[in-house]
């Protein structure tokens, strides 16, 4: 099939590539303006076959009876694919999504060691024993659900897939992946090496397409968990959806992290971290910094350098090796940006930085936005209340230890936070008191697969990655034995 002499990139169902019932779409390049690809939609029809192949692959002997360490072998032999392949992965992902291309490189070699350290889970997590009743034992075992649906974002595709989808098999699962209409080709990349590393047919499917065809799997009747990282109206419309029929659920939604420095930090550290902490990704990241409280006795010096140092950061296109600000991921979500600013400005905030496209000629057809900084709001502004997914910072100013620790807890969301001060007791009071999945103190955005992550509040349910991260995509049965 062909649309504007580009053919239709096929999506898999089983061992089938096929171009869907939908209306195929657009995958533009946001460094260039250009067409990558075109995609196939899968509509409902597409959708219902997915799940039914993927619950038949399930229930077949060739997969529920594997040994855990064969499953562990499969997964093993899947990390070595991907990085074996990580820069041809690294360099699809860049055209997608406009990230730097030393960033999807990261990523990709962080996507490899995920599913390594999913098998590595899957042979080694031990079984259990609940306390004996009397003459009865009680055995604790750990199903999979059946069939996983797997709803991924745009921001990092290749590592989200990994910690979802990685999750997912280890926990003898089979998953039907939705990716991200602006990303599809990492995930379809994905199911091509899945095959060749030898996951039977049907145990991870994936579906291209947008909003409606992530709907249409939510919907449906034998999809027993969601797992889902996106927007937190996306995610709570899926938490409705699932609850019709409780099918489990697990969210990882956005964020508006606080991140926090006292007078009596390392403010050289402080000062990069911060701006890697917000900036990296070009503010793309679910636990950017966004909100930066700073001590009033050193706010002014503070923010000043900032701004300087951020002013400082080379805007350029992705695939250049000097470039350290990458544009946004799409040509609509930079709209949003800038809409985002717009009302902020509206609202009283005054511009230190950035709040505009960049002049350079030669960044005109892409989607660039540049580093924003805004000062003068209150805490409960809209700007500093919503997420912008965006290069925006907002810095406030703070007087006293309780009067921050309110003001940072004074969101909805919850999902990271940063504390620099090298009074130990009070970074370990701070980071007690504030509601959020994840704190990093004197550090930021540092992240391991082996350390659980999610959010509190409306930043989601459940936690992804870490030891225990294989019980999400788990039921927990127990077996009572009468002796
Ligand atoms: P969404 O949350 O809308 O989309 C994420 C994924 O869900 C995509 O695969 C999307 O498909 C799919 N989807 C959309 N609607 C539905 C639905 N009703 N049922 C099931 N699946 C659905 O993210 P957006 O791309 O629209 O970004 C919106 C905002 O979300 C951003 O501005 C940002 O604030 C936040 N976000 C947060 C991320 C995080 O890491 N926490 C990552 C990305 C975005 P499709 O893309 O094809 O429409």
């Amino acid at each position: 099939m062909k649309t504007n002499n580009h053919v239709v990139r096929p999506f898999l169902i089983g061992s089938e590539w096929v171009t869907g019932g939908g209306q195929p779409f657009n995958c533009t390049n946001p460094a260039t303006g250009q067409i990558n690809a075109v995609f196939g939609t899968a509509d409902e029809k597409d959708v219902a076959r997915a799940v039914q192949t993927a619950k038949a692959a399930q229930a077949c002997p060739s997969w529920r009876q594997l040994f855990s360490h064969q499953r562990a072998s499969i997964l093993y032999r899947l990390a070595s694919l991907v990085e074996d392949k990580k820069e041809f992965l690294a360099d699809l992902q860049m055209k997608e999504n406009g990230k730097l291309y030393k960033e999807c490189l990261g990523q990709a070699k962080e996507a490899a060691a995920t599913y390594r350290y999913f098998a590595g889970i899957c042979e080694t997590i031990p079984g259990e024993l609940a306390p004996t009743r009397g003459d009865h034992l009680s055995l604790v075992t750990y199903e999979p659900y059946g069939v996983v649906a797997i709803i991924t974002p745009w921001n990092s595709p290749l590592v989200l897939e990994a910690q979802k989808v990685g999750a997912a098999l280890a926990a003898g699962n089979a998953v039907v992946l939705k990716p991200s209409e602006f990303t599809p080709e990492s995930a379809l990349q994905l199911a091509e090496i899945a095959l060749k590393a030898g996951l039977p047919p049907g145990i991870l499917n994936v579906l291209t397409g947008g909003g409606e065809t992530g709907a249409a799997l939510v919907r449906h009747p034998d999809v027993r968990m969601i797992s889902f990282t996106g927007g937190t109206a996306t995610g709570k419309r899926i938490a409705r959806e699932a609850a019709n029929r409780l099918a489990a659920v697990a969210l990882e939604l956005g964020g508006k992290s606080p991140h926090i420095v006292f007078a009596d930090a390392d403010l050289d550290l402080a000062l990069s971290e911060v701006l890697n902490g917000v900036f990296s990704s070009s503010g793309q990241s679910c636990i950017a910094g966004t909100r930066l409280f700073v001590e009033r006795s050193i706010y002014e010096d503070f923010v000043g350098a900032l701004v300087q140092l951020s002013a400082a950061l080379r805007v350029g296109p992705p695939d250049d090796p000097t470039s350290q600000f990458a544009p946004l991921s799409s040509f609509t979500h930079r709209d949003k940006v800038e809409s985002m600013v717009q009302m902020a400005i509206e609202d009283g905030a005054t511009v230190l930085l950035g709040g505009a496209r960049p002049d350079a000629q030669h960044l005109s057809n892409g989607a660039y936005y540049l580093p924003t900084i805004l000062a003068g709001m209150d805490n409960n502004s809209r700007i500093c209340q919503q997420e912008v997914f965006g290069p925006v910072l907002c810095v406030l100013p703070f007087e006293s230890e309780e009067a921050l620790i309110e003001l940072a807890n004074d969101n909805v969301l919850g999902l990271g936070c940063g504390v620099w001060t090298k009074d130990f007791p009070k970074a370990y009071r701070i980071a007690k008191a504030i509601e959020a999945g994840t704190v990093w103190i004197n550090t930021y955005k540092r992240l391991s697969v082996s350390a659980p992550f999610g959010g509190f509040k409306e930043s989601g349910i459940g936690r992804e990655k870490g030891f225990l991260g294989i019980r999400t995509y788990q039921e927990t049965k127990t077996i009572i034995i009468g002796i």
